[in-house]
């Protein structure tokens, strides 16, 4: 090794002792003919003293921020009232016996110290300078230990750490394909994994039993602020299990996690909502628990109010609900109203609302409350002295689903009850096995077509498919969903009914799953399992709000890499020999941002 010790290292212990470091300058700070270095590794922080004797020619006037330093020395402690109690090793410094720039590095880009204030192009152009930053390595020394944690749990769990491939061919999970030609095959294409999910499967029917994998994904999507066309997921699969022991398992695991990550505890089981629940009393199929504002169904009450928006929005096949904001009776009517434009973005008419004084209630609804529906709905909503009443009436369910889920979440903020230390995971059970697809009118997976139908419902599945239930389940935590599964389909010829009603014609599904159809075939014991968002928790876990900065090397929204600027064009030959032709671009110019 170039060094003997790391920054981080040096205590009073090593007193007296040579040893060589190598690190960045950290700062330098003039003392007369001396200069005060502060050396920085992945490690930590130490001084180095360093006289004109101690280094070539001049160099000791050209020392600058984020040179690489090889420096030896001795360790000597530090004079009285020179130690540094903020620094780990504040309490000596190195004495430079001789001194070596062996990495030159001009002015920087940008201020290192400015951080999360640089423009992103910037700091993700200069990654490496970038995450050279505490701030950073904290984060990916974070996700680090997480995968550590997660690796070390299921390996006591029993799990086998499998591989499954790249180059495969098209995993449905609900997103376009990246393609990759195959040279040896002209005009065929490989598909980059959008999940393991058919391999993980097939490894339960061989009998392994128990297989997880940190693994990545590829999905071709139009990309938000928290996506990425390539993530990684822990994708685990277990045979023989039932919803209840993947939800314990994954409850133990997240207890370990954030443990070993972050020292805390956190206890399960966690709350486990159906579906209908959520939307119903969150307004959201993710829900952040740390809010216990909850959503009430009105609809029942509607025409007993008297109140035409309401029952004119019940009687057209939507619904009323509403959501008690305690202490929001204190609120001016401007600030009342500074919440509609929440509501309207979604779809909603308006808000109505009353407050409870100590007069009763006032406010636009209070003159529908005074006969036995208005009592119903004011103890219904536990209205107290001093709250403030918020409702939502819609022919469209949706519209009230996510008008009130966004109200939630807004009202949280303003309550004070989101607290940034705080993790509240919940589950979110009974998915709807299938949706309507925009385009074609025709149900389509919501989660992916190997879901098990829940067993209720099953003599629904031709017949009114789009009232099936799943037996999937998701894990939110904070309001974001970090993981998904399901128990899958074990009978072929199930998943061969669950083929026919998402319109996979029995050809198709033989040309496109023909060996999971037959590994079912042979011997398949029930299995299930899920994936966690890798990048999501590490994001959480770390106080973040955008998955980008747990991502080394991220994309940006039109799926471009700033540090090497992938993609590329290609040349005329390298098309040729993979069988292709480009077509023409429109605009070779427009591709950062
Ligand atoms: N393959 C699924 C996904 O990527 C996860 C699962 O069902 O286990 O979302």
């Amino acid at each position: 090794m170039l060094r003997t010790h790391t920054c981080g290292q040096l205590r009073s212990e090593y007193v007296g002792q040579e040893v060589t470091l190598v690190g960045w300058i950290d700062a330098v700070r003039d003392h007369g003919g001396l200069k005060f270095v502060d050396l920085r590794d992945r490690y930590g922080r130490v001084q180095v003293q360093i006289s004109p004797d101690s280094i070539a020619g001049d160099a000791l006037a050209t020392l600058r921020f984020d040179q690489v330093l090889k420096v030896t020395g001795e360790v000597q402690s530090r004079p009285d009232g020179m130690r540094n109690p903020k620094l780990e090793t504040g309490d000596v410094e190195l004495i430079a016996g001789s001194t070596e720039i062996i990495g030159e590095c001009p002015p920087l880009p940008f201020s290192p110290d400015s951080g999360d204030q640089v423009n992103d192009e910037l700091r993700f152009k200069y990654r490496f300078i970038d995450m050279r930053r505490d701030e950073v390595q904290r984060r990916f020394r974070l996700r680090s230990d997480m995968q550590f944690a997660m690796r070390q749990y299921l390996h006591r769990e029993q799990f086998l750490d499998l591989e499954t491939p790249m180059l495969t061919k098209s995993t449905p999970e609900g997103a376009r394909d990246f393609l990759v030609p195959s040279r040896l095959n002209p005009g065929e294409f490989y598909a980059l994994p959008q999940s393991p999910q058919i391999f993980k499967q097939i490894f339960m029917i061989s009998g392994f039993d128990r297989y997880m994998q940190v693994v990545r994904c590829f999905r071709d999507e139009d990309l938000r602020a928290d996506r990425q066309p390539e993530f990684t997921q822990l994708d685990l699969e277990m045979a023989c299990v039932d919803e209840g022991d993947i939800i314990g398992l994954i409850e133990g695991l997240m207890e370990h996690v954030v443990k070993e990550v972050l020292g805390k505890e956190i206890s399960g089981p966690f709350p486990r909502l159906s579906y209908e629940e959520a939307l119903l009393s969150f307004g959201s199929d993710s829900p952040d628990m740390r809010s216990d504002l909850r959503i009430q169904e009105c609809s029942d009450l509607a025409e007993g109010l008297g109140f035409k928006v309401f029952s004119g929005a019940v009687e057209a096949g939507g619904c009323v609900r509403g959501l008690k904001v305690p202490g929001g009776g204190q609120w001016s009517r401007k600030e009342i109203e500074s919440l509609e434009p929440i509501v309207t973005q979604q779809g909603a008419g308006g808000l109505a609302w009353f407050k409870m004084t100590e007069d009763g209630p006032a406010g636009p609804v209070s003159r529908f409350l005074e006969g036995e529906a208005g009592a119903t709905l004011i103890s219904r909503l536990e209205m107290e002295t001093g709250d403030l009443a918020c409702f939502i009436a819609d022919p469209q369910t949706r519209v009230v689903v996510n008008s009130l889920g966004q109200l939630r979440k807004e009202l949280a903020q303003r309550l004070g009850h989101i607290d940034a230390d705080e993790l509240k995971f919940c589950w979110v059970e009974e998915f709807p096995l299938f949706d309507e697809d925009e385009e074609t009118g025709r149900p389509t997976p919501c989660h992916h077509p190997f879901t098990c139908p829940h067993p209720e419902d099953l003599e629904n599945l031709e017949s009114r498919p789009l009232e099936v239930r799943a037996r999937a389940y998701d894990l939110v935590l904070n309001g974001f969903e970090v993981g998904g599964g399901s128990i899958r389909i074990h009978q072929r010829d199930l998943q061969e009914r669950v083929f026919a009603a998402i319109g996979i014609s029995p050809e198709e599904a033989e040309s496109k799953f023909s060996f999971l159809l037959e590994a079912l075939k042979y011997g398949a014991p029930p299995h299930g399992g899920i994936a966690l968002g890798i990048d999501r928790l590490a994001m959480l876990l770390a106080g973040l709000d955008t998955i980008r900065e747990v991502i080394a090397f991220p994309k940006t929204q039109r799926g471009t890499c700033q540090l090497t600027d992938a993609p590329d064009p290609v040349t005329t030959d390298q098309l040729t020999e993979v069988g292709l032709q480009a077509a023409p671009r429109e605009d070779p110019e427009e591709k950062s941002g």
